[in-house]
């Protein structure tokens, strides 16, 4: 069931018909069926909507969302948008911190233009101090994503850290390379399709192998964020840390938008630090899907939206 669902959503998230009808309706009113999950479509709604998560005591991760860009215009557009995100968050004040995607910056077109366009975020984003996240995606992508996330690191660039997925079976080697470079990793079960040969498949080798990945960053990590909403896995993670006497300072939780929400604000409560990702822009319909598929019950709620609008 929990490759299965994974998997049909996955393919599901590729259909063009599914995404015209979906983005003509899906964020059309702030009760549309996609608004539980996506901050909106502008800049200035995911900064409103940001406004609203740290007025909780959340901080926040802003993702203009797109990815398997083609073409170099498409790419280098994308880059400028980050970097006018950047401006805007800063001229509102909130938290500076962003997540992006390297299919995003022209991954798929080469390398050299994929780091430039990088290179132009991460210079203003250093010079006004801001974080900034690469994405983990599909696993054609994981050496190339290392490999220009470790270009850049030797370039001396230190506002920038990774995405690593736990149910990759070579994770652990990623977690320990990172941790020896000395780079901020944010540690996910993994959201796509993938061979067996390539990631576990059960969800209890998936939650195996990312306690065991969290406890290695909490021990040799630096300032990792551990991003679950699995409620087993956070007390697990919760208890590491305070046998091993961490301070609440040393890590982050991060959650996505929209999503246990009561999680978030009992972690915030008991004075941890929680990050959620707050996804926005035009094209949310894969990032949408991907959130369908991990949890089949999110149909029902999208279906119910649905049939209250009519
Ligand atoms: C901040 C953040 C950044 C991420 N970045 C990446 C990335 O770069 N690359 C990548 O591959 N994946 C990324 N992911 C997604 C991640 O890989 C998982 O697919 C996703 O977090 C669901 O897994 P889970 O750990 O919450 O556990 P699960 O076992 O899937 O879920 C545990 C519980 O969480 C709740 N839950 C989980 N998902 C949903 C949902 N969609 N809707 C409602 N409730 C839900 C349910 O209560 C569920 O029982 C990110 C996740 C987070 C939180």
């Amino acid at each position: 069931m929990y490759a299965g669902a994974k998997a049909i959503f996955y393919a599901l998230s590729h259909s063009s018909v599914l995404k015209r009808l979906a983005s003509r309706h899906g964020l059309a009113t702030p009760s549309s069926f996609a608004s539980r999950f996506i901050a909106g479509e502008t800049i200035e709604a995911a900064i409103e909507a940001s406004t609203r998560l740290q007025a909780q005591g959340l901080l926040v991760t802003l993702d203009h969302l797109g990815e398997r860009v083609r073409t170099l215009e498409e790419s280098t557009a994308a880059a400028l948008n980050y970097v006018r995100l950047l401006d805007a968050i800063v001229a509102a004040g909130i938290d500076r911190n962003i997540s992006l995607k390297l299919t995003q910056l022209g991954i798929d077109i080469d390398h050299a233009t994929c780091v430039d366009n990088l290179r132009r975020i991460l210079e203003p984003a250093s010079r006004h101090d801001c974080f900034v996240r690469i994405d983990m995606e599909n696993s054609p992508y994981t050496v190339r994503t290392l490999t220009i996330f470790e270009t850049l690191w030797q370039q001396d660039y230190r506002n920038v850290g990774v995405a690593l997925q736990a149910y990759l079976r070579r994770t652990e080697d990623d977690v320990r390379r990172m941790n020896e470079l000395g780079a901020r990793v944010r540690l996910v079960k993994g959201a796509y399709k993938e061979p067996a040969a390539t990631a576990y498949k059960d969800k209890k080798d998936v939650d195996a192998a990312f306690l065991r990945l969290a406890q290695l960053l909490l021990d040799e990590g630096h300032y990792p964020a551990i991003a679950t909403h699995d409620p087993v896995l956070l007390d697990a993670v919760r208890a590491y840390a305070t046998e091993r006497g961490l301070a609440q300072n040393r890590f982050e939780f991060q959650m996505l938008y929209g999503i246990r929400r009561d999680l978030q604000a009992s972690l915030v409560a008991a004075g941890f630090r929680v990050r959620v990702y707050v996804p926005f822009g035009r094209e949310w319909f894969p990032y949408f899907m991907r959130r369908l598929g991990e949890r089949p019950a999110n149909v029902a709620f999208v279906l119910r939206s649905l049939l209250a609008e009519r």
